[in-house]
Formats: structure tokens, C-alpha cells, sequence
């Protein structure tokens, strides 16, 4: 692992890159892509060089999350060019396959697509690489940090004890990986009735509670808003398409406290 050494020395991919953050989750469906793809609009927002990774092969949602449908990106010399919109760089399986056609892949080539969205895309100086990782403890989150040394996780959680219990697993394997794990973000904590009232749907502060039995940074709560989904289907990042909305500060919050 980079952690121990292992993946240093000349041949160390991304050479220009300031910080890698892996985005993960112990469950699908959380938000794990919708916080990835804010963290990483709100960064590039604030001034940061960012470039961001799909490594959710299996689902790739940021050709979707970023309206990019039928561009491809390009080669110049061996590297193959990153997209780029909302001043992000971005590479996906989806870019590069129909998007309604399955990855049906065993891990030994997941793997290989991982590694070469690292070493064979033009990432070129960015402050910032963030991953998309897919939910739970599988062979891209083992090659992502056996291949570049991370430099932290950002953990996406909803309330429920369901998805708690994932979380446990996810914590826990970054710490035998030995990646620091920058905190964890609740999303979908509460719904904002028409009174101003808050109805916690999945139950009230259990990501908070998490964080601290763990001793985990909290780093935020994201309320569930219509517009959030609304933004991830018509590729406008909810922190640009609805920068004052409770949910867009409160995701921009949490990006600047990673
Ligand atoms: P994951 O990457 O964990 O599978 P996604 O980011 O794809 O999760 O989110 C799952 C669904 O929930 C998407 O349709 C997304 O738009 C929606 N969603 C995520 N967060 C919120 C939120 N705070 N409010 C409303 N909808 C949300």
C-alpha cells in the first residue's frame, strides 16, 4: 500500500496532483455521487485546479450529473484528454461507453480501468483529484489506494441504522489501508415542511451520533431538497444551479471543511 511505501518512487502516477480524496459509502444510494460532484464544483468554484474521477464503473453517474451526453473526450499524444465543464476536469466509463450498456466485469478488470483513468488521462496540475468510488469495500477501492497515495475519504452516510452498519465496514477498511478519513457527511438528514418545520425522516442525527462513537470529524448535514435530484438529472450541480438553497450551502459547507 502507499501508505507503507509501496507506490512511491519515480513511477508514481499522478506527480502533479496536491491531495486525492475518495469519496465513498458503505450503501448505494445515499448521495455519494451527488456530494462527490458538488464537493468538487464547489472547490473549483472557490479557485482550486480540480479534476474528478467516476470510479462508480458499475454506475456512472457523472457523465449524467454533469449533462455531458454524448461528448467523448479525446486523445492528444498517448494521454487520452479529460472533459471539462463547470471548471472541472472529468473522466468516466460513461464517456467512453453507451451508458445504457453494463459493465459486466470481474474485479481483475475493474481494476485496470481504475488504473488507467489514474496514469493514461492528462490530469496534467490540479490541487484536488476527487474519486467517485463505488459503494462498499470492493476491488476499486483496494486499488485506488494500493495505486496512488490518498490522501483522504470522505464518508457519505444517510441517518438510518442500515446504512450505518455499511458505513462501519467502509470506516473500517480505510483505516486497515491506513487512509485518514477527513469525516463524515450526513445527507438527506431532514425534510423542511411548508411550516419551516424539519421532519427527520430517517431519524434525527444518527450520522452525528456515528461520527462521534467513531471519533470521526461531523463535517455536515444535507437536508433533502427536490432540487437536489432535480439538478443531478438535468447536469446542473445543485451548489450552481441553486447556490442560495439551504441544501447547496450546506453541501458547499461541507466542501470547504474537507
Ligand atoms: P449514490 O452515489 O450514493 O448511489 P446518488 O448521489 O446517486 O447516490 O443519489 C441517489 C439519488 O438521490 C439521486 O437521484 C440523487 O439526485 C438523490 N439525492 C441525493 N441527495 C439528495 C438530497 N439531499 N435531496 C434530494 N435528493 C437527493
Amino acid at each position: 500500500q502507499c501508505s507503507s511505501g509501496q507506490c512511491g518512487g519515480h513511477d508514481q502516477p499522478l506527480q502533479g496532483v496536491k491531495n486525492i480524496i475518495a469519496v465513498a459509502s458503505g450503501k448505494g444510494g445515499v448521495g455519494k455521487s451527488t456530494i462527490a460532484v458538488n464537493l468538487a464544483v464547489s472547490l473549483a468554484e472557490s479557485g482550486a485546479k480540480v479534476g474528478l474521477i467516476d470510479a462508480d464503473l458499475y454506475g456512472p453517474s457523472i457523465p449524467t450529473m454533469f449533462g455531458l451526453h454524448s461528448e467523448k473526450p479525446e486523445m492528444s499524444g498517448k494521454k487520452i484528454q479529460p472533459l471539462e465543464k463547470y471548471g472541472v476536469k472529468l473522466m468516466s466509463i460513461g464517456f467512453l461507453i453507451e451508458t445504457d450498456t453494463a459493465v459486466i466485469w470481474r474485479g481483475p478488470m475493474a481494476s485496470s480501468a481504475i488504473k488507467q483513468f489514474i496514469t493514461d488521462v492528462d490530469w496534467g496540475e490540479l490541487d484536488y483529484l476527487v474519486f467517485d468510488l463505488p459503494p462498499g469495500t470492493g476491488d476499486i477501492q483496494l486499488t485506488l489506494v494500493q495505486t496512488v497515495p490518498v490522501t483522504g475519504a470522505l464518508i457519505v452516510t444517510t441517518p438510518q441504522d442500515v446504512a450505518l452498519a455499511d458505513v462501519s465496514k467502509a470506516v473500517s477498511m480505510f483505516h486497515k489501508v491506513n487512509v485518514p478519513i477527513l469525516g463524515l457527511v450526513e445527507n438527506m438528514s431532514w425534510y423542511e415542511l411548508p411550516d419551516g418545520s424539519r421532519d427527520y425522516i430517517f431519524g434525527q442525527k444518527g450520522g452525528e451520533r456515528f461520527a462521534k462513537a467513531q471519533g470521526l470529524s461531523f463535517l455536515g448535514a444535507i437536508p433533502i431538497e427536490r432540487g437536489v435530484g432535480e439538478g443531478s438529472d438535468s447536469g446542473v450541480p445543485y451548489v450552481i444551479g441553486k447556490p442560495n438553497s439551504t441544501s447547496a450551502k450546506a453541501l458547499k459547507a461541507t466542501a470547504m471543511e474537507t
